[in-house]
């Protein structure tokens, strides 16, 4: 059976027939326009082209995001003579193979077929109180850290911010009515800063109110290798940051994360944390993956706090998860333990966070070994 990897979701699933949009707003088929493609500025501009009342941009998106139809047919608050006009010159074009892999804690990973027959996966993680959607949002990954499957990949293509919105749709029709996706994390393959502008697009169409998927922005977190430089830019966004730090010191991030740090070593990667602004009460997160014996040593634990001084901030640690050919192994439960530990007496909220979805390679830096 085929795995797909990517970051922290998992599962079993059969092939759910569904279509994929292109990355380009003409699908091919009818050289008509996809709706998905287009942001709210170009939703405004078709229906000005209609010569339609500028209220029927809203009312058409709506249909795209709220209710996830995937036939304008659907749309029964436009007349049957503007549902053909609309069906002449546009599409709902969705992705037409997903498959389902559903892990034993519940963690179900999705791959899902570009228009272009590249595939991304995303992993939707159920827990008590909340319903969580780790997308992707590159086929692949611009980056080479070493313990990541994803990384193993190198970078296919950018998705559009349609494909990364269309895998938060394809996964919340496959679930229960009465069972609304609560959180999003960026985390799945791919460096979202490396592609920011469509992520920012993306996180638009999902978090608006009126419109959009509606997710509240502080529901979404973000996560980065450390594109320093770019950390700002996250800011008007309003969602929770996070940084995959996993070394601390240049020489073993040189290692682990070579790409990104040869680019933005360690001081300037926290001068960037330390200067962004963060609200009252709101805080940066630090992921930390434990790999034994190379950087889950004591010294480690007790370099950390004193990176970290002076920002508001949480630790989540993340015990290596392994896949084949991996030179990496994951630390005991004691070691685990004892880091935590160190990290909590220096006044730290650290989390150990829970693998789910190993058994279907859906945990975080298992994406990502179809397409290899
Ligand atoms: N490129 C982004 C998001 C994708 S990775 C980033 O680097 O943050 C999401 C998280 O999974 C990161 O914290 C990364 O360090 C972690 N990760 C990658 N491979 C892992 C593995 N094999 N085991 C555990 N965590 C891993």
């Amino acid at each position: 059976m085929n795995f797909l990897s990517c970051s922290p979701c998992g599962t079993v699933l059969g092939s759910l027939p569904i279509m994929m949009s292109q990355p380009l707003p003409m699908t091919d088929s009818r050289h008509s326009a996809n709706l998905l493609a287009l942001d709210w500025s170009g939703m405004c501009a078709l229906v000005a082209k209609l010569e339609w009342r500028p209220y029927r941009a809203k009312q058409i998106l709506r249909w795209l995001y709220q209710r996830r139809i995937s036939d304008i047919e659907d749309m029964t608050d436009l007349s049957l003579s503007n549902r053909a006009l609309l069906q002449s010159i546009a599409a709902i074009p969705r992705s037409t193979n997903v498959q389902m892999r559903a892990a034993t804690d519940g963690t179900k990973k999705f791959l899902i077929e570009l228009s272009d027959h590249l595939q991304v996966e995303s992993v939707l993680i159920p827990e008590r109180d909340r319903l969580t959607l780790c997308v992707s949002t590159q086929v692949g990954c611009t980056l080479d850290c070493s313990f990541c499957l994803t990384g193993k990949m190198g970078l296919k293509r950018n998705l559009k911010a349609h494909e990364i919105v269309e895998q938060v749709l394809i996964v919340q029709d496959q679930c229960e009515e009465d069972h609304p996706i609560t959180s999003l994390v960026f985390m799945g393959m791919g460096e979202p800063l490396a592609n920011l502008e469509e992520v920012s697009d993306a996180i638009v169409r999902l978090t608006d109110q009126a419109w959009g998927v509606g997710i509240s922005p502080r529901r979404i977190t973000l996560s980065t290798a450390g594109l320093a430089p770019r950390l700002k830019e996250v800011v008007p966004l309003g969602v929770n940051l996070a940084i995959s730090l996993n070394a601390t010191t240049n020489e073993q991030r040189n290692v682990l994360m070579p790409a990104i740090n040869k680019l933005h070593p360690l001081s300037q990667l926290l001068k960037a944390c330390r200067n962004y602004p963060l609200k009252t009460g709101r805080h940066l997160t630090f992921e930390y993956v434990l790999l034994a014996g190379v950087n889950d040593s004591l010294e480690d634990a007790k370099r950390l706090p004193k990176l970290l001084q002076g920002i508001p901030c949480k630790i989540n640690l993340i015990p290596f998860n392994e896949f084949a050919g991996s030179e990496y192994k994951r630390p005991s439960q004691e070691v685990i333990d004892q880091f935590q530990v160190v990290l909590r007496r220096a006044g730290y909220f650290v989390f150990v966070r829970k693998s789910r979805g190993r058994d279907v390679l859906g945990a975080c830096g298992q994406l990502g070994d179809l397409q290899a």
